[in-house]
């Protein structure tokens, strides 16, 4: 997932070259509808290509990185490649001639590259944050300016649940004083009567993280909610859920149907973020066991759990290599591992206490496929065989890819 897993600013990635897959120029199929911001932007890195030549690069990257340990089995694309995004943040600064601009910063850099419209991004979302940054004068909020530390609002973060419609707004601001806080929510809510919660994030650190610790709710809940494969999921600010819902439901069908489950299985879900993986999972299985660092994650699972009425879950807040060290110390068993971690893939703890708990089946999704072939070799040096590659566009456009694949003795 691009920038998957934390809420990290969405930059500092370098454009790709112009011909990443090493075709001539003329055997490309230049989209007719490419983003005016291509270069400067540099989030859709294969946005030159054609869709159905993007999955193809796609398709050969994994064959490249995975197929060593399996064929692999052809990506699933998505049938409309737009619009796929559904959290949007934009950051807030200032222009030379010192006008309010929002967007994305530039690849590498720290210069906002002003974005009203993106190819990707939710449109309601983008109109949301197009709308802020026309109110902010009226109500005197000055953007944050980065080299000189003064004015307010550093960032705005948009969800948007697909299926329930739900919207979130976080206003990321530098210090916790938001003016007239009260009457800019209702303005902007006149506007945007779909927002169903507004929450202001502070966060006054020199970081490349959008958000801080503090949070307050200006308006609703402080979540939002959104339906996946059945599943009930309550979202927080801070929690990770996958960008792209309508692929998503392919990605957890896949790894539910690997991890071909009878419900007998104690199934762990590792890096379970809100706990949707393993919540699927849980109306198949005997008991599920997720486990994931961060607390608002944590507590979202916990909380979709009963939301969903499942009672066979417990969820975790560990880092999930000490976790499993501590399990397979306690002589703990588990029939199926899932595990979903970040791009910089898993680690030698958590890889050599799936050896001692020696699972049946590893369900591995992986939006890094590099770091997934590492922890292959691992695997496969240790008993474990790969049975199924399965490569899905979570990101179109851009140039990561998402995999799911099982593991077996
Ligand atoms: N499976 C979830 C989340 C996947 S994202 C989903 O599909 O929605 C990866 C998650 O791993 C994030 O929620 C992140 O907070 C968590 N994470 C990162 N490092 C971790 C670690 N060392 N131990 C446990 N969880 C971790």
């Amino acid at each position: 997932m691009s920038d998957r897993r934390r809420y990290k600013r969405p930059a500092p990635e370098r454009p790709q070259p112009q011909n990443p897959d090493g075709l001539p120029e003329t055997e490309k199929s230049a989209e007719p509808d490419r983003c005016p911001l291509y270069r400067k932007c540099g989030g859709c890195q294969l946005q030159n290509m054609a869709y159905d030549r993007q999955l193809h690069w796609k398709q050969s990257l994994c064959e490249r990185l995975l197929g060593k340990f399996h064929s692999v089995e052809p990506i699933l694309g998505m049938e409309k490649p737009y619009h796929y995004r559904n959290k949007v943040q934009a950051a807030f600064g200032v222009s030379r001639q010192g006008q309010t601009i929002s967007g994305v910063y530039q690849s590498s850099t720290h210069r906002i590259v002003p974005v009203s419209h993106c190819m990707i991004e939710d449109e309601t979302a983008d109109a949301i944050i197009v709308t802020i940054r026309g109110l902010l004068k009226s109500f005197r909020i000055r953007p944050y300016d980065e080299y000189t530390g003064t004015g307010l609002l550093r960032h705005v973060l948009v969800k948007r649940g697909f299926s329930s419609g739900q919207v979130m707004v976080v206003l990321v601001t530098a210090t916790p004083i938001l003016p007239a806080k009260n009457r800019f929510v209702e303005a902007l809510r006149k506007i945007h009567p779909e927002i169903t919660t507004v929450i202001q994030n502070v966060n006054g650190k020199f970081t490349s993280l959008v958000l801080g610790e503090q949070e307050k709710v200006l308006f609703g809940p402080g979540y939002i909610e959104d339906t996946l494969c059945g599943c009930v999921f309550r979202i927080s600010a801070k929690s990770f859920y996958q960008i792209n819902p309508v692929q998503t439901e392919k990605l957890y069908g896949r790894a539910i149907e690997l991890a071909a489950l009878t419900g007998n299985e104690t199934v762990i879900d590792a890096y379970c973020g809100i706990g949707t993986i393993g919540l699927i999972a849980a109306r198949h299985a005997k008991k599920v066991i997720g486990v994931e660092l961060n607390n608002d994650a944590v507590r979202d699972a916990i909380a979709n759990a009963r939301r969903n009425g499942i009672q066979n879950a417990r969820f975790y807040c560990a880092d999930a290599g000490q976790f499993l060290v501590d399990m397979a110390d306690s002589g703990e068993q588990a029939d199926v591992v899932m595990m979903d971690p970040p791009r910089a893939g898993s680690d030698e703890a958590f890889l050599s206490s799936i050896v001692r708990l020696s699972p049946a089946r590893v369900v591995y999704i992986s939006c890094n496929p590099e770091t997934q072939a590492r922890d292959f070799t691992y695997l496969t040096r240790s008993g474990y065989t790969v049975r199924h590659i399965q490569p899905v566009d979570m990101f179109p456009h851009t140039n990561h890819v998402e995999t799911v694949c099982l593991l077996s003795k």
